[in-house]
């Protein structure tokens, strides 16, 4: 791997020639309202959806998707992509998400072979299967089959996850701390993402059942991901969970997910 990808955030849950790159214009109307049926997007009104729907072409115009070993990339999946890649910054705009080109997308999970260095400077290689990876300062991979299965509300989106990680990494330190706005002090956001951190690391350490992925618990960056996730898929377990933490991704993402998305799931677990 070309040095200046100094560093990779994966998500855990084969290389070919790259195909032809599909490009925005083969969307069709149709793509794009299949793809906006998702349950993810219930309750955006449809001055929201209009400016989901131009970041989306933003975004498509912006980034190259490359389907790579043989991954089939059609009009509802480059849709669905671009859809739920910009539902974070629907309210803090596109430039936050310049700065690289490439969206790498295989069919299903991949294995990379690649070796890592730990602290005592001992080389390992590495081979875990992933659904996801985002490259500082270069590309995002994403599994097929890995989309085809998010924006369900259930919890689980492998695109908003390496978007976060994007997010993330604009301030250099891949820790969970994204820039904050002005007027969002960085003690508030620390106290509650620490708290909340050790909290769901010894849990998990303790082999309790949890509602949230116990991939959360890998690291901070990984705890902002799965929990970006949380806000969007299933906003109702992580403000249960971590009201403090809902709190502030409120703030950061400018949205309330859990107030739009209130009466879809109301409607999944009714009273
Ligand atoms: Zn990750």
């Amino acid at each position: 791997m070309p040095g200046f990808w100094n560093t990779l955030f994966s998500r855990s849950r084969a290389t070919g020639a790259a195909d032809p790159v599909l490009r925005v214009g083969s969307i069709s109307e149709s793509d794009w309202r299949e793809a906006a049926a998702l349950p993810l997007f219930s309750g955006l009104t449809p001055s929201d959806f209009a400016n989901l729907r131009a970041l989306a072409e933003q975004l498509l115009a912006d980034k190259t998707l490359t389907p790579v070993s043989d991954a089939r990339l059609d009009g509802v999946a480059c849709a669905a992509i671009a859809l739920q890649a910009v539902l974070p910054i629907l309210n803090l705009g596109y430039a936050v998400y310049r700065g690289w080109r490439e969206i790498i997308l295989y069919p299903g999970e991949f294995v990379p072979d690649r070796e890592v260095t730990d602290d005592f400077g001992i080389v390992h290689r590495v081979r875990q299967p992933l659904s996801g990876e985002a490259w500082e300062g270069g590309p995002l991979v994403l599994s097929l089959d890995d989309v085809a299965v998010s924006g369900q509300c259930q919890g689980y989106n492998v695109v908003i996850h390496e978007f976060a990680h994007k997010l993330d990494m604009r301030n250099g330190a891949v820790d969970g701390l994204p820039v904050l706005h002005s007027g969002m002090p960085v003690e508030a956001w620390s106290t509650a993402f620490n708290t909340a951190y050790d909290d769901f690391c010894r849990r998990v350490d303790a082999d309790q059942e949890t509602d949230l992925d116990p991939y959360a618990a890998e690291s901070p960056a990984e705890f902002f991901a799965v929990l970006s996730e949380y806000f969007f898929e299933a906003p109702d377990i992580l403000s249960a969970t971590y009201p403090a933490v809902y709190e502030q991704m409120r703030l950061y993402y400018r949205q309330d997910p859990l107030l739009r998305l209130a009466p879809y799931l109301q409607g999944m677990n009714p009273q």
